[in-house]
């Protein structure tokens, strides 16, 4: 099969993605195998990339690999680009969940395979199989760690908390703040925590009224000013949930311009063991961050692609949960992990996450 890969220009943080692999070795199941990511910006999709890429050209597929740059547009047309190609199967993971419907009633026409990864593809019959980290379980990890550090089961409180949500685009995020609120919501029904700033949505249903659109640092720094601003001239943030490593950056931000410091940091949850969120766990601006080690869901990823190619049954362990609207997609879940300052280091760096050097240990 001769392949001409015709990689859509990207912008500028998401140019000089790898394109293409037309030199992999032959071998294995073989073919074109499709993937398609949301943006460079974010360490963790550039982990994903790569590895999943390595791992499909271990085994003989070739690879075209696309970052859209966090612009569903840019996806669309970049899923239309790999459609073209005639890959085996594609492997997205979609920006705004519910967007692709079209573009992949065009890759089911062509008999292309499709995967949704780490996100789910809503609203199609068109996506086969999905693979992710349990997302309920991340947020419930958070609620859990709050509730814990706290010891919200024998203190009275009140403590001060402000909640976080994600992108309201991103299946993902109603399933991240369901899981906290699960957990939190009682403590604040009794009165134990409080929201000064109001943004506490009656029902998990309303997270999106606190979501941040795009998972954007900045957007969640001046959210988290404000509310430092409008709320909090006489009293101190005790605890923070912030559903990932991107908003807890500019959750951190905030807190250090509003001159808070290591004796008063309020706790601040995290996803992802970004490496600038390592650093600042390792720096007390962070406590906690829910790790999915990226290389687990490639690993399950390159598995699952090689066995819908081949024709074998898919593995999955979890037929019930992710209902995109239109059927309920088979899954593969993996666990995720809850990662403190102490556990860093057996944790992150002896699972060979990261080097020691990487984040300054
Ligand atoms: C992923 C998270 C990530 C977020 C922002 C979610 O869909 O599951 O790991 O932090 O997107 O990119």
């Amino acid at each position: 099969l001769a392949l001409s890969l015709t990689a859509c220009s990207a912008e500028r943080t998401d140019s000089g993605s790898g394109s293409g692999s037309g030199d992999a070795a032959e071998g294995g199941g073989g073919g074109l195998i499709g993937i398609a990511m949301p943006t460079k910006s974010l360490e963790r999709w550039n982990k994903d990339g790569a590895h999943l890429e390595e791992l499909l050209q271990e085994a003989g597929y070739e690879t075209t690999l696309q970052y859209a740059d966090n612009k569903v547009d840019q996806q669309i047309t970049q899923i239309q680009n790999l459609i073209n190609q005639d890959p085996e199967v594609l492997v997205v993971a979609a920006i705004d969940g519910t967007a692709l419907g079209p573009v992949l009633s065009d890759a089911a026409s062509r008999d292309i395979q499709v995967v949704a990864y780490d996100r789910l593809i809503n609203g199609t019959e068109n996506v086969d199989y999905y693979a992710t980290f349990d997302n309920y379980r991340v947020g419930q990890l958070q609620g859990e760690y709050i509730v814990e550090q706290l010891d919200l089961e024998n203190q009275a409180g009140p403590f001060n908390l402000e909640p976080f949500a994600g992108s309201p685009d991103d299946n993902n995020a109603k399933f991240f703040f369901s899981g906290a609120w699960d957990v939190l919501k009682p403590y604040i029904d009794e009165g134990k925590l409080v929201v000064p700033s109001g943004r506490n949505p009656a029902s998990n249903d309303e997270w999106a009224s606190i979501g941040i659109q795009g998972w954007s640092s900045d957007t969640a720094q001046s959210e988290m000013q404000n509310r430092l601003n409008s709320f909090y001239a006489d009293q101190k943030v005790d605890v923070v949930l912030s559903p990932n490593d991107s908003l807890a950056l500019g959750i951190a931000q905030a807190l250090d311009g509003a001159g808070y410091t290591e004796a008063d940091w309020p706790l601040l949850t995290g996803q992802d063991a970004d490496q600038a969120n390592v650093e600042n766990m390792l720096a007390g601006k962070q406590s906690m961050t829910v790790w999915k080690d990226t290389r687990t869901l490639g690993d399950q990823v390159a598995k699952m692609v090689d066995q819908m190619v081949g024709g074998e049954t898919v593995e999955v362990n979890d037929e019930e949960t992710y209902d995109n609207g239109v059927k309920v997609v088979p899954t593969y879940l993996l666990p995720p992990v809850v990662v403190t300052p102490d556990t860093v280091e057996s944790e992150l760096v002896e699972s060979g996450f990261y080097e020691a050097g990487d984040i300054g240990l």
